[in-house]
Order: structure tokens, then C-alpha cells, then sequence
């Protein structure tokens, strides 16, 4: 009897020590690769409508783990997406308005400034102007937002490797008169300054500059196609050639846009789009093995609500409501998939997106 019972315990001990040991073998190997990719204010509601108007399954399904990101700034409980980018990029919130610099308006190192001293390839994708504050805060250091040409100029202080939006007005239309178009030719990278050249672009050994509108690109309502999901790839197939590995940021600018106008079909639209771009990302991680993606927001915008009719048995309506034109202090959702995405799962604040990725990367700060 006592014999029977201690073979029971041994095994039991066994499958408990076999189970825990297999899922933290599994994903504690190091990402070599991270894409890390923000909704600009998209909340769960967001996600939620284009789930209950989809007739496919969604790429967000795909994700395993799943946390909540705090996103208020050092100077308002509901933040701005300087400040929201920037805790994200640096791990230090900030004011309403900075990019890339802390309280005092001394810059702080960027995940992506990082990944660049340490020999990894780097990329920044968007939908709107490449100098608007969710990208610029990755790799400009400026006390405003505001200051596009400013922020622009600092893309010339770093060796990224590629980046893709719009804002050509701001490298080559500007108060200084100076073409840095011209500069970033001299620089070694190919300028692209048109979609088409986008879709047909022959690889060379440059880096890549694409500058595709004189400020934002189109509205998905207004014919951006299929920019976002295609630069997705795009920028993974050419950062993988650096075998360090890449830290690349691909942003769905415009779901916040559609959240300050109050207009559900702008953002179902820009988040069905988002959630092309986001299949591409994790399609490359299942091939690749080595790499890590997120997907989060910097803020919730509009307050947004799915109202409708549960107790009437002839409708099933859903009535998108908002309280707000503005942002809103809500948590919002972290997906992780890959290589350390079980780091992702509980309630942190914004900061600690960066400091996870830092220690996923073993960067030295
Ligand atoms: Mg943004
Ligand atoms: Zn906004």
C-alpha cells in the first residue's frame, strides 16, 4: 500500500515537472527577429466590431497570448500618441506631445536606436505621414509632435534600413529649403516616391526610403488597397537578409483617425486592413521560427461602444456609439505570438512593452 502510493506520487510529480517543463522549454528561446505592430487607437470595441462583421476568421484569432497594456502619461491619465508611442520605444513615460525625449526633453534610446547599435537590421512602417508621432517616436528625439520637418531631420542622425509611409513634403518641401531626399540618396538609400514604385521595385544592396504621398497615404475608403499588408511583407523579406536579426515597427495609423471622426466604417475598414498586415507578420513568424510579434495600441479613441437590440426578436442591430471625439483612458489589449509571447500575458504598464522586448533581445541598455 504504501509502496503503491509512493509510485503514484513519483508519477504524479513526473507529469507535473514534464508539463511545466515542455511549455517553458518551448518559449523561452531568444527572438532574433521582433515586429512590433500599433493600432493607433484601437481598443477592444475596435477589434470587436470587425469580429462581429467579418465573415472570415480573423488573423487576431491566431494570437496565444494576451495582456493589457496601461497607457496613461506622466502628464494626463489619458495620453496622447507621442507620449503612448514613446513609453513604448524608450520605456519611460513622458508628456502629452514628446517624442522621444523624457520630462525633462533629454532624448532617450529607442528599442530601434538599440536593435541599430547592436548590428540589427531596422524598419518602420505607417499609414500616415512617416514623421507623425507614432513612428517619429521610434527615432526622433523633439519636445513636439508638431515639429514634422525637425522630426524628419532626424531620420538622417540613423542607419535605418528602410522605412515606408507617406510625408514627402517634410524631406523636400521645406522652411530650410534644404532636399533631404537628396541627402538620403547620398546616404545610400533608394528613394521611392510613388506606390507603383513600391509594387515593382527591383532589390538592390541599398537601404529604402519610401516617401508615397506629400503627407498622409489614402484612406482604405479612398484606394489604399492593399499598401499596408503588402509593405508588411515587403519589409520583412528585405530585414531578414541581416542575420543578427530586425526590429521592425508597422503601424495601422488610421484606426485612430476613424475613431476622432466617430465613423465605425473608417475604422472597421482601416482594422480589417490592420488585420491583413498583422497575417502577413505572423505568417513570416511561423516560417522563420525565430521571431517574436506584437500587436498593441498606444490608446483607445472615441469611447467606442457596440449598443443594439437584445431583447427585440426581429433585430439583431448593432449600433456603434461614441462618448468622444477625443482618446480615452481605457487599457488596451498586448497580443504576442513567437519567441517569448508568453512575457506578454497580465496587466503592465506601456513602459514595460519596451522593457520586455530589451530583455527578449538581451540589449544592453
Ligand atoms: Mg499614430
Ligand atoms: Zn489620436
Amino acid at each position: 500500500m504504501k509502496r503503491k502510493f509512493t509510485i503514484v506520487l513519483c508519477s504524479l510529480i513526473i507529469v507535473i515537472s514534464v508539463s511545466s517543463f515542455v511549455p517553458r522549454k518551448k518559449f523561452d528561446a531568444r527572438p532574433t527577429n521582433i515586429i512590433l505592430m500599433i493600432g493607433d487607437g484601437m481598443g477592444l470595441t475596435q477589434i470587436s466590431y470587425s469580429l462581429l462583421t467579418s465573415t472570415q476568421k480573423m488573423n487576431f484569432e491566431r494570437f496565444n497570448y494576451i495582456g493589457f497594456s496601461r497607457t496613461s502619461s506622466s502628464s494626463h491619465r489619458i495620453t496622447d500618441s507621442a507620449a503612448g508611442a514613446t513609453a513604448i520605444s524608450c520605456g519611460k513615460k513622458t508628456y502629452n506631445g514628446a517624442i522621444g525625449v523624457f520630462t525633462n526633453k533629454q532624448p532617450m534610446t529607442t528599442i530601434l536606436e538599440l536593435a541599430e547599435k547592436n548590428g540589427l537590421a531596422t524598419g518602420l512602417v505607417a499609414t500616415c505621414d512617416i514623421t507623425h508621432a507614432t513612428p517619429a517616436a521610434f527615432i526622433a528625439h523633439q519636445p513636439s509632435r508638431n515639429m514634422y520637418e525637425a522630426i524628419a531631420k532626424d531620420f538622417m542622425a540613423t542607419d535605418i534600413d528602410l522605412f515606408l509611409g507617406g510625408g514627402l513634403d517634410n524631406f523636400n518641401k521645406r522652411k530650410d529649403t534644404e532636399d533631404l531626399t537628396r541627402q538620403l540618396r547620398i546616404r545610400n538609400y533608394d528613394v521611392l516616391t510613388s506606390l507603383e514604385e513600391l509594387w515593382n521595385y527591383e532589390p538592390t544592396k541599398k537601404k529604402i526610403a519610401g516617401l508615397f504621398a506629400p503627407k498622409h497615404l489614402a484612406k482604405m475608403q479612398e484606394g489604399r488597397a492593399d499598401y499596408l499588408p503588402f509593405a508588411t511583407n515587403f519589409a520583412t523579406d528585405y530585414l531578414k537578409k541581416n542575420k543578427k536579426g530586425f526590429f521592425l515597427m508597422v503601424e495601422g495609423s488610421q484606426i485612430d483617425w476613424g475613431g476622432h471622426d466617430n465613423d465605425a466604417e473608417y475604422i472597421r475598414r482601416e482594422l480589417n486592413d490592420f488585420d491583413l498586415a498583422i497575417g502577413k507578420a505572423l505568417d513570416f513568424a511561423d516560417l522563420n521560427g525565430n521571431t517574436l510579434v506584437i500587436v498593441t495600441a498606444d490608446h483607445e479613441t472615441g469611447g467606442f461602444a457596440l449598443s443594439g437590440n437584445e431583447d427585440d426578436k426581429t433585430k439583431d442591430d448593432l449600433e456603434p456609439k461614441f462618448i468622444t471625439k477625443n482618446h480615452t483612458a481605457t487599457m488596451v489589449p498586448v497580443f504576442a505570438y513567437g519567441p517569448g509571447a508568453d512575457k506578454f500575458t497580465g496587466i503592465y504598464q506601456n513602459t514595460a512593452i519596451f522593457e520586455k522586448m530589451v530583455e527578449l533581445f538581451r540589449f544592453s541598455k
